[in-house]
């Protein structure tokens, strides 16, 4: 992907379907309509992945919490949801493990048990057609006090009964996730440019023309002109279409501001825990009491979550304070006594919008979202052309963009074409012999594995650049990145800022900031590739510093 190529076919190409937002549900959708044949644009107006598409939790959920709420429906899309990325991009996910603790009060054991023995029994294809064993989910099964407290040796034994093990999927590294789609979609032809900004979809009797779009890199404006537009901008959409077409056309969505944070010690090597927290799921059908928080360990670290406050300001006026993760705190480690987890042990906190349910802004028990948004605007306000797809969970995006892609058919009066979905491996998905990554990095076997890790069959590419310029092979200081995939990234997959690189094409910055001299060497290499001036290198660095700890201190 070459920016200025892209731009000059964005101006004089007519497209199928337009699509704008490049999180998850964009990347997934372009990726869909590209390779069903249709002729794609995804825009994005900031970088790709910069939304909550890169501030999520992880987790692959696959329904088993919607049995609590006996949505069965629920609970089978949930399954083929997460197995679309064990199909897809079987590199960047893994079985997470999760241990419920019960106890005296509260759910049963049994009653945990039972619904870990339907879920089993509901997701019996939940591994069909993923290729590696590892990656396959296990059942769950019914864990003794012993268990349990041989896992979390820290957790309050008052009253425990035992607890149930059940698994889940979890992203190695979200932004890759979005970025291997986005790539995806771009081997397929779909046309792609990052800062590029839609300022206004546009209509002409009732039937959509394109998008007025701004660079938000050059400061040009300039049309796009596609038979349709497929709106993914996540918690902007409602706002897009009502500041372009007026709010008749807008969607009724509430959403929230989910939170989580990142603290640098495992608190355990590979069990995730569930803690009691302070509110209710007014949705539940059975009363399981408060609802649970997680802590969940991801590379070397845990993360901590999730929390949700209902808000209706602009995405950009939303933020969280020292004082929302101080509370935070307060409630994880009420809830589990032997965590102790302090203030100074966030690495960084990760929040963005998500799509919510029906709540007022000071309700405590909060009403989660529970499908996300899927309109065609030709059904339902007679406005031709236009889909909306807003995701509820980064999990069901695979899914959704099947549904979308079906949608934008339907508004292009054409036949509905077989689903791609799961069916072919995305980038850097195809299975390889990892041993030819381990051959070319001298036998280096962690550098190796965090390549494959970020970047599957695709790391070929990486070790491409660092065979033509040996000097690229060496590491970033504290991490097991290699320079060449700072070259990678600006020559393939569009980055030209140091925080494209350093927080969402490779793992530099994941989780926490990181040392003076790997920026200094990032900043370096970027410069030397880009031609930055010294200014523009040091208002990069700036940039990059100012995005830790992600926390409005
Ligand atoms: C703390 C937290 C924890 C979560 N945990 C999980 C989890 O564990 N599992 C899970 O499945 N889900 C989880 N979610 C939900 C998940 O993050 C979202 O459902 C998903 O990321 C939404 O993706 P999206 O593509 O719709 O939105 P986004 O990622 O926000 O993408 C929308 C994009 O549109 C772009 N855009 C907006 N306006 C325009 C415009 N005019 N022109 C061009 N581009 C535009 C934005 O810049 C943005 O990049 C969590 C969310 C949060 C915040």
């Amino acid at each position: 992907m070459k920016r200025s190529e892209s731009l000059q076919a964005l101006e004089t190409t007519e497209f199928d379907v337009l699509v704008i937002g490049g999180g998850i549900f964009g990347a997934c959708a372009a990726r869909e309509a590209s390779k069903r044949g249709l002729k794609v644009a995804l825009i994005e107006k900031r970088d790709f992945a910069s939304g909550s598409s890169s501030q999520h939790f992880k987790m692959l959920h696959g329904g088993i919490r919607y049995l609590q709420h006996g949505d069965l429906v629920r609970v089978r899309e949930s399954i083929d949801a997460r197995r679309f990325f064990f199909k897809t991009l079987p590199h960047l996910v893994d079985p997470l493990p999760i241990i419920i603790p019960t106890y005296n009060v509260g759910t049963p054991r049994w009653m945990l048990a039972a619904g870990v023995f339907v879920y089993d029994a509901v997701a019996l294809d939940r591994n069909w057609g993923v290729q590696a064993s590892e990656k396959h989910i296990p059942g769950g099964k019914v864990l003794s006090k012993a268990d349990v407290f041989e896992a979390f040796p820290e957790i309050d034994q008052q009253g425990l009964t035992g607890g149930v093990l059940f698994y889940d999927g979890q992203m190695y590294n979200p932004c890759r996730i979005v970025v291997s789609y986005v790539r995806d979609a771009d081997e397929n032809g779909a046309v792609i440019c990052n800062y590029l900004n839609a300022t206004k979809i546009l209509e002409e009797n009732g039937l959509v023309q394109g998008a007025e779009v701004l660079d938000e890199l050059s400061g040009k404006r300039f049309t796009i002109r596609s038979k349709s537009v497929l709106n993914a901008a996540g918690g902007w959409a409602h706002r897009l279409i009502n500041e372009s077409l007026g709010s008749a056309h807008s969607p009724n969505v509430n959403f929230s501001r989910d939170a989580c944070f990142l603290v640098k010690r495992q608190i355990s090597k590979r069990n995730a825990v569930a803690v009691l927290g302070q509110s209710k799921d007014p949705d539940a059908l059975v009363s399981r009491g408060a609802r649970h928080l997680f802590v969940v360990p991801w590379r070397e670290y845990s993360l901590v979550g999730v929390w949700h406050v209902v808000k209706k300001e602009k995405p950009e006026d939303v933020y969280i304070t020292r004082q929302e993760i101080e509370t935070f705190i307060e409630e994880v480690n009420a809830g589990y006594k032997g965590l102790n987890i302090q203030f100074e042990d966030v690495t960084i906190s990760n929040w963005g919008l998500t799509l919510f349910g029906e709540n007022t802004e000071d309700s405590k028990d909060l009403s989660y979202g529970k499908r996300s948004v899927l309109i065609n605007h030709a059904k339902e306000q007679g406005l031709k052309g236009l889909v909306t797809l807003i995701g509820v969970r980064a999990t069901t995006s695979g899914v959704m963009a099947v549904q979308a892609v079906n949608e934008v058919e339907a508004a292009l009066n054409i036949s509905k074409s077989k689903a791609v979905f799961d069916s072919t491996p995305a980038w850097g998905g195809t299975a390889i012999d990892k041993s030819v990554i381990l051959s070319q990095l001298d036998g280096n076997a962690v550098v190796a594995d965090t390549l494959y890790r970020n970047y599957g069959a695709g790391a070929q590419d990486v070790l491409a650049i660092a065979g033509r310029r040996p000097e690229l092979k060496k590491t970033i200081d504290g991490t097991h990145v290699l320079a060449a995939e700072i070259v990678h990234a600006i020559e393939t997959e569009l980055a030209v800022k140091l925080v494209d690189v350093v927080l969402r094409r490779t793992e530099i910055g994941n989780a926490g900031c990181p040392s003076e001299q790997a920026i200094t060497q990032c900043a370096d290499v970027m410069a030397q590739v880009l031609n930055w001036t010294e200014e523009e290198k040091l208002s990069n660095i700036k940039e990059l510093k100012d995005a830790y700890p992600n926390i409005r201190l």
